[in-house]
């Protein structure tokens, strides 16, 4: 049995990792589970799973979960306690699903101890996407993408030929506003922009995925993960998402994977990687189907990905900046305290202020990022 340990298991990507778990039967042990504040959630898992290591972000609330944990079984808290268990715990697998920049750390833990990591955090690889794959590289150890466009390039990149990728094509579904103008887009509330078409998420991906800034941190990502020039990557609009992304080679052969909008898919994939295991999950239909459309990105009603894409290309510290502002961006909206259009002007306003850093270390990513996310405060409220 493979052991596991599943970082932010109470989010969307972790629900949908246990799915998978649970039907595989026998093929693996949840050996560790972290969540971030919510509880009842987290000890219903605990109670299934039997893990023998659990973490939580809320240092307040960790008393709450004295008398579920047995006493043999420690709990981590506060900023260190994701790195604690990936220390602590014996394990063949860490699936990195909690959301934000608390991705980073752990992943980095579990590289330097040859632990295979499914990594569906983006923002760790937008943040730190060099250390990250230095580290995999030094110590031998296997990243799989989970993220679906990541995990389709993956399975379309044939090993034997990755110096004939000639490019690589992201799609994007367009999120719920892709036909909206431009005065439209002004009055979307929060409530409007969390339903996606496409898919259930989180909170935080799912704005991202409105305004498309989620698709510029997805190029960033593949820059890093496929070491491919910003040149040789292209987002396409797709708004079937049926087709999760292609290669093309040098020979004209474009290779895309297809399949259902359903993230248990890319997380199975990367847990039994490199199988491909039987499952109930629902299939696609083409002749049903029927049709399916692409078009361009229009940079001008969604400058964000322009933004995040120019951000990639400055390279060195910008894409720390980028992300934190656009993390502080979101969770403002979220609040009702700024537009929707204003999540792009703020992060332009962050970016603006920032003279890009090349060479850096882990400390100071936390510390750009720590910077960012005071200023974008400080742009939103227009104290600057
Ligand atoms: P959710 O918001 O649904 O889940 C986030 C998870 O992280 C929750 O379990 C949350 O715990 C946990 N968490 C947050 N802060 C902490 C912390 N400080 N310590 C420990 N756990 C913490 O997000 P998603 O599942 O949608 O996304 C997770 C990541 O995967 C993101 O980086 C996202 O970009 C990426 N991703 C998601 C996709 C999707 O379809 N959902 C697709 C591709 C990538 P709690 O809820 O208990 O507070
Ligand atoms: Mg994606």
């Amino acid at each position: 049995m493979k052991k596991i340990a599943i970082l932010g298991s109470t989010g969307s990507i972790g629900r949908q990792a246990l799915q998978v778990i649970d039907e595989l039967p026998g093929e693996f042990k949840v050996v560790g589970l972290a969540a971030g504040a919510n509880i009842q959630l987290l000890v219903e898992q605990i109670r299934k799973y039997k893990p023998n290591y659990v973490a939580l972000g809320s240092s307040e609330k960790a008393a709450q979960l004295k008398n579920v944990l047995p006493t043999n079984v420690p709990l981590f808290t506060g900023k260190k306690g994701l790195s604690k268990l990936v220390e602590a715990a014996d394990l063949d697998f860490l699936l990195v699903a909690v959301s934000g920049i608390h991705g980073l750390l752990p992943t980095l833990t579990a590289l330097e101890k040859k632990i295979t990591v499914g990594l569906a955090n983006k923002e760790t690889i937008v943040t730190a996407g060099a250390l990250v794959m230095e580290t995999a590289k030094k110590y031998g150890a296997l990243l799989i993408p989970v993220d679906s466009e990541h995990s389709a390039i993956w399975q379309c990149t044939e090993k034997e030929n990755q110096q004939a990728i000639e490019k690589i094509i992201l799609t994007a579904s367009g999120g719920p506003f892709l036909n909206f103008s431009t005065t439209q887009l002004k009055t979307v509330t929060p409530q409007m922009a969390l339903r996606h078409p496409n898919w259930e998420m989180g909170a935080k991906i799912t704005i991202d995925s409105a305004t498309l800034i989620n698709k510029g941190l997805e190029v960033i990502e593949a820059h890093w993960l496929f070491n491919l020039p910003y040149e040789k990557i292209e987002v396409v609009i797709h708004p079937e998402s049926l087709i999760h992304s292609l290669v093309q080679y040098h020979d004209g052969s474009v290779l895309a994977q297809l399949g259902c909008p359903d993230m248990r898919v890319p997380i199975q994939y990367a847990l039994t990687y490199p199988f491909r295991q039987a499952n109930s999950f629902p299939r696609i239909n083409l002749a049903e189907l029927g049709t399916i459309s692409f078009q361009k990105p229009d940079f001008t009603r969604f400058p964000g990905l322009l933004l995040a894409l120019e951000a990639g290309k400055m390279g060195g510290t910008m894409p720390i900046v980028f992300n934190a502002a656009n993390e502080i961006a979101v969770k403002l909206f979220l609040q009702n305290s700024i537009k929707f259009t204003e999540i792009p002007q703020i992060i332009e306003g962050v970016m603006a202020k920032h003279a890009v850093v090349s060479e850096f270390q882990i400390e100071d990513i936390l510390a750009w990022d720590k910077w960012a996310r005071s200023l974008t405060v400080k742009i939103a409220k227009g104290v600057i």
